[in-house]
């Protein structure tokens, strides 16, 4: 293939970057991770990657590179000095609707999110269950699409809606919805980790929707499958996207909201950019009156590295710092009776103000 070493060498003299070689599979069906910007890739058996979730808090985080087969994200991916993300836009230093955010933040509250972590579950049916809601919340106005987005590896399409502006760049919220308890039969409440995301994003959506609120460039709100073993779902929807050459203004991740017991939210420092993150220190202060901390949660961590390994401006509110976080998580004790509800409100508040402002930008 003398055309694809080429262009090969091409790329790399483009990027003074080594190209990234994937490994041989020993066997089939075996998965390929990644646990830092060194590590080569392990083929790991899909079995495995349930046991190694056991304890966020302890646990080595990884991305399944599997099916990543665009060279500027595996280079990304193992970049020791990454350059910034390409931003089309520059943050503000000033927000300039607060009067219009706070109206829509009037009309939120957690009545609707707790009914909702009442009734998940996760897996396929869970997946089928919030397609539903979300379609239901978008009957409100004819313009929204709510679509599933299905993935080859697992059976748990995420589910990606969309409130269309004047413009077509694109401003994203997104959590995951899968839950992960040590083995695939575990039961895996997940309710901090994350029905709280999941719920932080479905309440936005619904004030916004229902609210008829008409915004400029577009809003879209994503629920993924698949965060648990490897970013996969949001791996493969950020890959559509930046070979689709969509415009991503900003992309904020919500996961775990709900147990915070300083009382104050922190903003991931590592795998995001630093100017959204600015922006984002200035949307959280204004709306949730407090002041965040700052955090880094190591490689792999969330779904906000899938939007940075595509190139796209990325940024993720954490629900306190990261030693603080709630203990029970990836167990069968991440239940209902263990969540913070004001902190689920206060990530609300930001979200929805975060999606007003940045409409306009
Ligand atoms: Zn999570």
């Amino acid at each position: 293939m003398v055309f694809k070493a080429a262009i090969a060498a091409l790329a790399a003299s483009a990027q003074l970057a080594s190209a990234f070689e994937k490994p041989a599979a020993p066997a089939q069906g075996m998965r390929l991770i990644k646990s830092s910007e060194e590590d080569p890739g392990q083929w790991i058996f899909k079995e495995d990657k349930y046991t190694m979730v056991k304890s966020k808090r302890g646990r080595k985080h990884y991305i399944d590179i599997t099916n990543i087969e665009d060279d500027f994200v595996l280079e990304r991916l193992s970049a020791k000095n990454r350059v910034a993300a390409q931003k089309a836009i520059e943050y503000p230093d000033t927000l300039g609707h607060v009067d219009e955010a706070q109206s829509f933040i009037s009309s939120a509250g957690t009545e609707g999110p707790q009914l909702g972590l009442k009734h998940l579950t996760s897996g396929t049916e869970a997946a089928n269950r919030l397609f539903k809601k979300v379609q239901d919340l978008a009957s409100a106005n004819a313009a929204i699409t709510v679509e599933q987005f299905p993935h080859s590896d697992f059976d748990q399409p995420s589910v990606l809606a969309r409130i269309p502006g004047k413009s077509e760049n694109l401003v994203i919220i997104g959590a995951h919805f899968d839950s992960a308890a040590g083995k695939p039969s575990a039961a895996a409440p997940g309710a901090d980790d994350n029905a709280t995301g999941m719920v932080v994003v479905l309440e936005s959506f619904r004030v916004l929707a229902q609210g008829g609120f008409e915004p400029e460039n577009t809003l879209e709100f994503h629920w993924y499958g698949g965060e648990e073993i490897g970013l996969v779902g949001s791996a493969d929807v950020f890959a559509h996207y930046r070979a689709a050459g969509k415009t991503v203004l900003s992309y904020v991740n919500q996961d775990m909201a709900g147990y915070s017991p300083s009382g104050t939210p922190a903003i991931i420092t590592d795998y995001t950019d630093s100017d959204l993150n600015a922006y984002v220190k200035l949307l959280v202060t204004e709306y949730t009156g407090q002041a965040p901390n700052e955090d880094a949660c190591g490689y792999g961590c969330s779904d906000h590295a899938s939007a940075d390994a595509n190139g796209f401006p990325a940024a993720f509110l954490f629900e306190d710092f990261t030693n603080q976080t709630s203990p029970y998580i990836h167990t069968v004790n991440d239940t209902l009776g263990t969540i913070m509800w004001d902190a689920v409100e206060r990530h609300i508040q930001f979200s929805i103000g975060y999606l007003v402002e940045a409409s306009y930008l």
